[in-house]
């Protein structure tokens, strides 16, 4: 018997974040008896009079009231997780008075603290409450992409001109109860640091050990790869790939690249923009037929840092991962416990297996639509 990758135990490095994903594809046979999500597909209302984000309707905190919006809609988060101005915090607040010489040396070396300030928005994808972004049009999509476009460019401003404390601005999105979302309206948000947070500065770190290693860029060599062997491609056009990385964690997992180097949504064309909706909505389409269900996932935006040198946009490259939860049907979804805790991240579908099963799935026509 010769070594499979579908069936025998492998390792695959993952380049972005220097881990390894340990790879089980015989487990994928085996029954299961845990835990199922609830399915039941819930039909929304296009308005809902008790949600916080629909139009005209007034916001958690109470006291203001949405506008009546007829596009995308951003508005600063009324319970962010970071804000604009707060007090100093001075170097020595850990240490308290009277304390033993011997604590006061181990908190220099263990315990390390520093301020963080920013600001924290809601991007509303839609005033219609019962729409996700596979049952929104290619314009209405291309809309958000430009909401993103228009938050990065003014945060980068604001950074730049008015020496606001933002770094770094992760825009992202949950969507389903499986991933926590508490809110079915349409939506994502946007954190803005006044420091770039640690998955994207290790996928800085490792991009520009690479390039100094091999004098390429580690997502334009990555997405030549991808586009040659095809097995893991599950959708493409002129401006983005999208593929079940190589070294993926999340059963269907993707990776949305942009197949030329962009460092940032700010550089985006016309043609990009309506590229990216394209992909976003053929690929979230897919999810939903897959398991013909709204289909869960946390997804976000990786790009240059505002206001980035020549040299950082260069070592930058816009890429989108999409991380979703479901594993085999609409309710049975992938736990990280156990070994994957203490030992390392582990799947049981190959990246190859789990592409061909998005590719052969519809991308246009939507299973409810269908
Ligand atoms: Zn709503
Ligand atoms: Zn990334």
């Amino acid at each position: 018997m010769s070594f499979s990758f579908s069936d025998h135990s492998h390792r695959r490095y993952n380049p972005l974040t220097n881990n390894y994903v340990l790879c089980s594809p015989h487990r994928a046979k085996r029954p299961w008896q845990g835990a199922e999500e609830l399915a039941g597909k819930i039909e929304m209302p296009m308005y809902d009079p008790k949600c916080y984000l629909c139009p005209g309707n007034e916001r958690a905190a109470g006291g203001h009231s949405n506008p009546k919006y007829q596009s995308t809609y951003i508005f600063e988060n009324d319970f962010p997780a970071v804000q604009l101005s707060q007090p100093e915090l001075a170097e020595d607040l850990l240490f308290e008075e009277g304390e033993e010489e011997l604590v006061r040396l181990l908190k220099k070396k263990l315990m390390r603290v520093r301020s963080v300030q920013g600001n924290c928005y809601v991007i509303c994808f839609s005033p219609n409450h019962s729409l996700t972004l596979p049952l929104m049009t290619r314009a209405e999509i291309v809309e958000v992409v430009q909401a993103w476009k228009d938050l990065y460019i003014e945060t980068q401003r604001k950074a730049v001109q008015e020496k606001a404390p933002y770094s770094y601005l992760q825009i992202f999105e949950n969507k389903g109860l499986a991933m926590g979302c508490s809110n079915p309206h349409p939506h994502g948000q946007a954190w803005c640091l006044d420091v770039v947070p640690t998955e994207v500065q290790h996928e800085f770190d490792n991009m520009a050990a690479y390039t100094k290693k091999n004098g390429s860029h580690l997502l334009g060599d990555y997405v030549a790869l991808e586009l040659a062997e095809k097995k893991r491609v599950v959708v493409a056009n002129d401006s983005f790939v999208a593929v079940v990385p190589f070294w993926a964690l999340w059963p269907f997992e993707t990776l949305v690249i942009a197949k030329n180097h962009i460092a940032s949504i700010e550089d985006f064309s016309e043609k990009n923009k309506e590229d990216l909706a394209l992909i976003l909505k053929c690929l979230t389409t897919k999810y939903d037929n897959l398991f013909k269900t709204s289909f869960p996932y946390s997804m976000g935006l990786h790009q240059a840092k505002l206001g980035a040198t020549e040299e950082e946009k260069k070592n930058a490259w816009f890429h989108m991962h999409f991380y979703p939860p479901l594993l085999r049907s609409a309710t049975v979804k992938k736990f990280c416990v156990g070994f994957e805790m203490l030992g390392e991240a582990q799947r049981d579908l190959t990246s190859e297996q789990a592409a061909a099963r998005l590719q052969e799935l519809d991308g246009e026509t939507h299973y409810s639509s269908a």
